[in-house]
């Protein structure tokens, strides 16, 4: 799926020119005039955020230290603060890159290009070192209870994340229904229904999306089956 960036600018022109560009270049865009207008935007969900920071309520560094620090989006300040300590703040805060304006568009969209190439890098890194399980575009890290489909963090109920947890365990083995019922059943001591395992299951998958759920194959008349290379 095309990554998705978020635009927190002012200036109009400067946001209805970039937001042409980056949709141009195949980005899917989310964008901001304030930082007021931010918080209303489900901006955890972007996988990179442009963060201008002379905003009319406020200094974007704030906003941008908070994302850094609950490891969100990527972020590239774009500012006309250019002095040498502006962009040392700037990179203290945990800004991924800072661009000073006016800056030319086509080294704009390489370093979010790259921005987003060193993410993914990262996240794969991560995933080798934390207990984590990748299947396809999925990543399962136990030691933080999460689960991700292409660096996007799913919000799974506590019986979907056991399920996927369970499946992604027994990945490239065909697991009957009986085995995922008593796994669950093993863990949380009440017992998960035959019908509602069935609903369990058309849940995770809608969470996993069109990517992600390509992995689960239904093995008819026995059970289920995780399967890394499914989608090729
Ligand atoms: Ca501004």
């Amino acid at each position: 799926m095309a990554k998705e960036i978020l635009l927190v600018e002012d200036d109009d022109t400067i946001r209805t020119a970039l937001i042409f560009a980056l949709e141009e270049a195949g980005y899917r865009t989310l964008e901001a005039d304030s930082m007021e207008a931010v918080q209303r935007i489900p901006w955890n969900s972007a996988d990179l955020i442009l963060l201008d920071l002379g905003l009319p309520d406020g200094d974007g560094l704030n906003f941008c230290r908070e994302v850094c620090q609950t490891r969100g989006p990527a972020v590239i300040i774009v500012t006309a603060q250019d002095e040498e300590q502006d962009i040392i703040r700037g990179l203290n805060t945990g800004a991924d890159d800072y661009v000073t304006k006016p800056f030319k568009l086509g080294v704009l969209l390489s370093r979010i290009a790259a921005v987003l190439r060193r993410r993914r890098r990262e996240e794969t890194e991560t995933a080798a070192n934390e207990d984590c399980i990748v299947c396809g575009p999925v990543t399962l890290c136990k030691s933080k209870t999460t689960a991700m489909t292409e660096g996007r963090t799913l919000q799974l109920t506590a019986g979907e994340y056991r399920l996927l947890e369970y499946l992604m365990e027994n990945k490239s083995r065909t697991v009957t229904r009986t085995m995922i019922l008593d796994a669950l059943w093993d863990r949380e001591g009440n017992y998960v229904e035959d019908n509602a395992l069935t609903v369990l299951m058309k849940r995770l998958r809608e969470k996993l999306g069109p990517d992600g759920q390509q992995i689960i194959r239904t093995v008819r008349g026995i059970g289920y089956k995780l399967e890394d290379g499914y989608e090729k």
